[in-house]
């Protein structure tokens, strides 16, 4: 089976993303949001099936671990009580593709998180999407604030009701920040790369697994800058008296195969172990074009895989096993749901 770890619902109705639009400024108005938009099961099944489903089929891979889209979370739009209801209908809807589709999704999380309001206000929807939804993992933005970096350091006790969770339901984060509303970023070109980069950055230089000893987290995009920088941060934690990065971190963190170029992926398989690298192309999503170089879409990361000088055994824990084991969910997720009719 290849289970690719990174996919958004970028296809949603567009009545989806309409409402968001609405609440969001029916909220600037100091209005109730209106009610929310009809979307019927066959609207779902159409925008599904003419786009991740099929790229799925066309590139040859079997599951999605699939999540609301990444920059239409939008963290520094309106307050806690807007981002909680928008957090409940993404999910909600996510949910619904999951089970429409259960052998070819399965669901992830995103959280209602504001800028400087504790993530422990995240807890509830933690719970319904891993108790009523059955989801396997959250998605956490450590900014977010949308590029401003408000909140304290991912190292921070601030974040530590999240932890308490992930290691309670044994469901693992991706790192994953919204738009920038900071025009200095662009959101997939610089502020995604930043985040995950940041985000490792902070958790090397801290407590949290010393905390949080089975605690997991995804660094998306290929790790941001962090496996062409090992070496910067094995000096760092070297300098710091800290001890091996290798040690520090490998059994807590990893990386996903969003690189959108061989000799990227060639340089990932090269610096991280075979056994923290799970296989992603975050389709149908940031970069949507073919590569004139190769004929093939950038994003279709499967084909750089397949001729990564590995043993089939390493491309195997990469398409498969790595992500059944660090969603600790997922098998009993997919056996329950392959048992559903579609
Ligand atoms: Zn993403």
């Amino acid at each position: 089976m290849i289970i690719d770890c990174h996919g958004h619902y970028t296809t949603a109705p567009r009545q989806h993303e309409g409402w968001r639009t609405q609440q969001i400024e029916a909220h600037a108005a100091g209005k109730p949001p209106p009610p929310r938009p009809t979307i019927t099961d066959d609207e779902i099944r159409d925008s599904i099936a003419n786009g991740q489903l099929k790229v799925q089929r066309e590139r040859g891979t079997d599951l999605t671990i699939f999540s609301p889209r990444a920059a239409g979370m939008g963290h520094h739009l309106g307050d806690a009580t807007t981002s909680d209801a928008w957090a409940r209908a993404c999910n909600e809807l996510i949910h619904r593709v999951c089970s429409l589709f259960p052998r070819n999704f399965v669901g992830v999380g995103m959280l209602p998180q504001s800028a400087c309001v504790s993530p422990a206000n995240c807890l509830p929807e933690i719970d319904r999407c891993v108790n009523q939804y059955g989801f396997v993992g959250i998605n956490l933005n450590p900014d977010p604030s949308g590029g401003h970096w408000q909140d304290p350091p991912l190292s921070d006790r601030y974040w530590y009701p999240i932890y308490e969770k992930m290691a309670e339901y044994d469901i693992p984060a991706m790192i994953h920040v919204s738009a920038a509303c900071n025009p200095a970023y662009h959101t997939t070109g610089s502020h995604y790369l930043n985040g995950d980069t940041v985000a490792f950055n902070q958790l090397m230089n801290s407590s949290v697994f010393k905390d949080f000893p089975t605690i997991k987290f995804i660094i998306p995009h290929g790790g941001g800058a962090v496996p062409y920088h090992w070496g910067r941060f094995r000096g760092l934690a070297q300098d710091a008296k800290r001890g091996l990065l290798s040690d520090l971190v490998l059994k807590n963190i990893f990386f996903d195969t969003c690189v959108y170029h061989l000799p990227g992926q060639e340089l990932l398989a090269k610096v991280i172990p075979a056994d923290n690298i799970l296989f992603a192309s975050e389709m149908i999503g940031a970069v949507r074009g073919v590569d004139p170089e190769t004929g093939h879409y950038y994003d279709d990361t499967k084909r750089y895989i397949d001729q990564l000088p590995l043993s089939a055994a390493d491309k195997a824990k990469i398409f498969e096993s790595n992500a059944r084991r660090v969603y600790g969910r997922l098998s009993g997720v997919i056996e329950k749901q392959s048992a559903r009719p579609d």
